[in-house]
């Protein structure tokens, strides 16, 4: 042992403590995080929810030296929490709205501290079981028998992913059929599916876009006439993908239907809830849902429905054989994991390895609050959603047809042949008053502009500031126009 070497390392551990923070330092850290918070949190409903503004990118610059809690406090405050959309606020109206609930903030911060490594049951034997209990009450939700498997992902797209990997996997689309095999979409469904298919290698797959009905939702009938036609054509039909809650329209497809018809032509049936499926947790939408039952996927995200913090999706399917042939391994450094006759491994169902204990941000709001304030939540914005769509029309408005959920859409009737423009100026407008967030869609050739009412702080008078912040802005349109 040389003299040399343990003064370097007497030296290095100098340095290197200072990544474990004092119980003074952490106490100082947290009482500025924590005042940040709350006073974030207080001021959302008069804070801007969203500003086309944008933060100078060097003051993001990493350097050598450190910076105090405070400075990088006041970075995040003015520079990252101010600009963009504010996902936090009620007034977030656009896209599918997030959600943020704070208990979760706090089950990342004992998830973050104890760095449970969730990916093996080995390694954290109760993580695994939180986690599997989320799935379970998620199984039981929507019908799935005990026997099934899942995963908590980062969101609906890997959930998607995971899905349409074993899907394929078990109906064999290996590179000689994947020319001849038909998957069959409705054109609402979630781009990430097509992103899904290109990635795990079905790129060059047919897919068939199956029209809609009146309410934006999947024709069972023509889907059932195409798969017959398909097969007479000696083509290969392999996966149903149908929506529970599209993104554009909040329309949920005939599942039961779709189900029915997947079942008698051997598909693989794949249901996208990522936006819709926690709808099922209101009494009276239940009737909506029957037939999510008969998938053999499901993928809900609870950081859209149950109003958590970005980074947690959910996916759940019945072939527990399958979904291991395509995502299992085993690998000699890893020999000390392998037990027998235990829960899933997270690892060996998804195409992560060493994974953050994202279940506990699920599993400590549910336990904190009950499932009460949940479901309320999920009912009072579907009441919102109609409570807007007939003020809109009250003053005039022409809505898409009655949703499903609470996603919806509406347009100026200006002058039928400048609808689009007119509406066009009117979404910048909306934009750049800032007080709330609407993003657009097309919807047949018409641009609409979209409600999405799922954010957990969106309350009535959000909905009457909303109606107050278009009628402005469709004068101003009306002044642009004249
Ligand atoms: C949001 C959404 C997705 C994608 O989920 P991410 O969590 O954003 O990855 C997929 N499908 C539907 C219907 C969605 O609304």
């Amino acid at each position: 042992m040389s003299k040399t070497m343990l003064k370097r390392i007497a030296e290095l551990e100098k340095v290197a403590h200072q990544l474990e923070l004092s119980p003074q330092q952490r106490e100082n850290t947290l009482q500025v995080i924590h005042r940040f918070a709350s006073d974030f949190i207080d001021h959302l409903p008069e804070a801007l929810v969203y500003s086309s503004s944008m933060p100078p990118e060097e003051v993001f610059k990493i350097e050598e030296k450190e910076k105090s809690i405070e400075k990088i406090k006041d970075i995040y405050a003015r520079h990252v929490a101010r600009h963009g959309i504010n996902p936090a606020s009620g007034g977030h109206l656009g896209y599918i709205p997030g959600g943020g609930v704070y208990a979760a903030a706090i089950a990342d911060y004992l998830a973050d501290v104890t760095n449970e490594y969730a990916g093996m049951f080995y390694s954290s034997p109760g993580a695994t079981f939180i986690e599997q209990q989320c799935l379970s009450w998620i199984k039981d939700l929507f019908g799935f028998p005990e026997s099934s498997t899942g995963n908590l992902c980062s969101g609906g797209s890997i959930a998607n992913l995971i899905a349409l990997t074993t899907a394929r996997d078990k109906h064999q689309i290996k590179n000689e059929r994947i020319h001849s095999s038909v998957i069959y979409l409705s054109e609402h469904v979630h781009h990430c599916v097509q992103k899904a298919l290109r990635i795990i290698g079905l790129e060059d797959i047919i897919i068939r876009y199956i029209p809609l009905d009146d309410h934006h939702r999947m024709s069972a009938e023509i889907l059932a006439i195409q798969i017959a036609k398909d097969k007479a054509h000696g083509f290969n039909p392999f996966c149903v993908i149908a929506s529970a809650g599209t993104t554009d329209t909040g329309a949920i497809d005939p599942l039961k239907k779709i189900g029915k018809i997947a079942n008698d032509n051997d598909l693989w049936y794949h249901i996208d809830g990522a936006y819709g499926g926690f709808f099922i947790l209101v009494e009276r939408l239940k009737p909506l849902f029957e037939g999510i039952e008969l998938a053999d996927s499901l993928c809900v995200d609870p950081h859209k429905g149950l109003f958590l913090p970005y980074g947690l999706g959910a996916v759940i399917i019945k072939d527990r054989e399958a979904v291991y042939h395509s995502h299992h391994y085993r690998a000699n450094y890893m020999q000390d994991a392998y037990l027998s006759g235990i829960p899933d491994n997270a690892a060996d169902v998804s195409p992560e390895l060493s994974k953050h204990f994202r279940g506990l941000r699920m599993w400590l709001p549910l336990q904190l609050h009950g499932i009460a304030p949940f479901r309320a939540n999920l009912e009072e914005k579907i009441l919102l959603t109609h409570y807007m769509r007939e003020r809109l029309v009250d003053l005039g408005y022409d809505t898409g047809p009655e949703p499903d959920l609470s996603v919806s859409y509406f347009w100026w009737p200006y002058k039928n042949e400048d609808d689009n423009a007119f509406n066009k100026k009117l979404m910048e407008f909306i934009h750049q008053d800032g007080r709330v967030y609407f993003s657009s869609t097309v919807i047949d050739g018409r641009f609409v502009i979209r409600i999405a009412i799922v954010a957990f702080r969106t309350r009535k008078e959000t909905i009457d500031k909303a109606i107050k912040v278009i009628e402005e802005a469709k004068e101003k349109t009306i002044d642009y126009f004249s």
